[in-house]
């Protein structure tokens, strides 16, 4: 689903990602942890088309994402298609960034609707599911203020699901929280994953990435230093890199 094949960027003369392989295969969940400022969040853009890779090649479910390929060349994809392109994609960041002045609902309908071409009856009807779905039921008329930050998150979850992505990314979307609020919405990301949804999540909750994830990635400094099965990078990382970023973790 998705596939970064030494995916480069850089901001200025600071070089943010420097050549990250990865593939996330169809259904998988993927973890990614790693210092501050090691392109993390950066790698997550540049798959949404919040940043544009400027080497290498990302593709997601086979298609490039921000170019055009013709013969060997590569163009700027026109807008009208990397905005197709993203909308096959959800993504949940650390703040919630709901509309603070919608209900509940209409902040879940207003892009299927605008986006999707859904009637308003089909949009509601698919609004309710959801929050039924992330156990918010009972907040389909409250405003966001007027909600927890676990609730204000499953929330954004079911905005970003509103778009039936194939493709869901998670920015830390558990780091805002207090800590009694980070199961809440952890559950709802697992179901999400027993579900059938490919992830990739960015996230420092390792009894998630251990239960849950079928890859986890290690970076640092712009590259995958580690990457494999959860439990065995957990329980024996290979890299001192990784060793010494897990027992400051722990
Ligand atoms: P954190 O754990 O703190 O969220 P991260 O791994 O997500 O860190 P990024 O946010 O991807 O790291 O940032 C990587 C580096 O890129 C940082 O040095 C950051 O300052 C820089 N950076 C990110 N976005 C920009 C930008 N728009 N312009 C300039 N520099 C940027
Ligand atoms: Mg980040």
């Amino acid at each position: 689903m998705v596939r970064a094949d030494r995916v480069c960027k850089s901001f200025g003369a600071v070089k943010v990602l420097k050549g990250i392989s990865l593939e996330v295969g169809r259904g998988q969940v993927t973890c990614l942890i790693g210092p501050s400022g090691s392109g993390k969040s950066t790698f997550l853009r540049c798959i949404n088309h919040l940043e544009r890779v400027d080497a290498g090649r990302l593709y997601v479910d086979g298609d490039l994402v921000g170019y055009a390929e013709r013969g060997s060349k590569l163009y700027e994809l026109h807008p009208r298609a990397a905005a197709k392109q993203r909308r096959d994609i959800g993504m949940v960041f650390q703040h919630f960034n709901l509309f603070p002045h919608r209900t509940v609902l209409e902040n879940i309908i207003e892009a299927p609707i605008l986006v999707k071409k859904l009637k308003r009856d089909e949009a509601v009807e698919k609004a309710r599911d959801l929050l039924a779905r992330v156990g918010l039921a009972d907040k389909v008329d409250a405003y966001p203020a007027q909600l927890s930050g676990g609730q204000q998150q499953r929330v954004a979850i079911a905005r970003a699901l509103a778009m039936d992505p194939k493709l869901m990314l998670f920015d830390e979307p558990t780091s805002a929280l207090d800590p009694e609020l980070v199961g809440e919405v952890l559950a709802v990301m697992r179901d999400l994953a027993d579900g059938g949804m490919t992830m990739v999540v960015v996230t420092h909750e390792m009894g998630f990435a251990r239960e849950v994830a079928d890859q986890l990635v290690f970076m640092d400094s712009g590259v995958v230093v580690e990457a494999g099965d959860p439990r065995q990078v957990l329980a024996d990382p290979k890299e001192s890199r990784t060793r010494e970023f897990l027992s400051r973790l722990l």
